[in-house]
């Protein structure tokens, strides 16, 4: 089984990146931020406070996700429904980036990440896949850069999702999110100490691919 585990911060290229390697060994790519996402969604829908764990663990068992493979392509399904559509605005990230910080929340997204990795060769990628969810992954990576450059790129994706919202303001949210993934009791952003370090603010997309693809023995 090919596991492969990638973490680091929100729009760090996370996520094109691991899917253009999942193509070209043929693996599946997990992206475990729509998991969040879908879990922040289901806070946002239901008016529940997503930072307070004791609103959150009681209707945690009223929640469950499943995650499908069509062609490659993630579909995320939140009681039933695919919420694909619904989990990439900023207010989702905010949500999502809330209530991932509780522990009753990570402990019921851990099983399913770690159950999918033990059945299927897998890139997975998110916030503590490289220090938590698969420490003994063979191949483990951290990419960054700068709070600027995502913020641009974060900027771009909601932009052509016709959001209205200011550079200033998607800066803002990152560093804010940085600083709650990074500071949290669990499952915090950090940098494993096996784990590759690439700054991707002066590569492209295929630069940073073509670097991870190399290390990979079984290509
Ligand atoms: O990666 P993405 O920005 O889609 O993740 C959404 C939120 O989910 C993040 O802000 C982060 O707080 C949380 N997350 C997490 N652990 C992961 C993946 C995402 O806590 N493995």
């Amino acid at each position: 089984m090919i596991n492969i585990a990638i973490d680091g911060p929100s729009a760090a290229g996370k996520g094109v990146v691991s899917e253009r390697l999942a193509k070209l060994l043929n693996i599946y790519h997990l992206d475990t931020g729509a998991i969040y996402r879908a879990i922040g969604l289901y806070m946002y829908e239901n008016n529940i406070d997503a930072s307070s764990e004791e609103e959150v663990s009681k209707v945690l068992d009223d929640i469950n996700i499943e995650i499908e493979f069509i062609n490659r392509e993630q579909y995320t399904y939140l009681n039933g429904e695919c919420v694909n559509g619904k989990i990439r605005t900023s207010i989702i990230s905010d949500y999502s980036s809330r209530s991932s910080a509780l522990l009753c929340v990570r402990d019921k997204v851990k099983h399913l990440q770690q159950d999918f990795a033990k059945k299927n060769n897998v890139i997975m990628e998110g916030r503590d896949i490289t220090t938590e969810i698969l420490p003994n992954a063979k191949y483990k990576f951290f990419l960054t850069a700068s709070p600027e450059t995502r913020a641009l790129r974060r900027l771009k994706d909601l932009e052509a999702k016709g959001e209205k919202i200011t550079f200033a303001q998607v800066l803002k949210d990152i560093n804010e999110r940085d600083y709650r993934d990074s500071h949290r009791e669990f499952g915090k952003l950090q940098l494993a100490k096996d784990a590759v370090y690439i700054n991707t603010d002066n590569y492209t997309i295929d630069e940073v691919v073509a670097i991870i693809y190399s290390k990979i023995d079984e290509r």
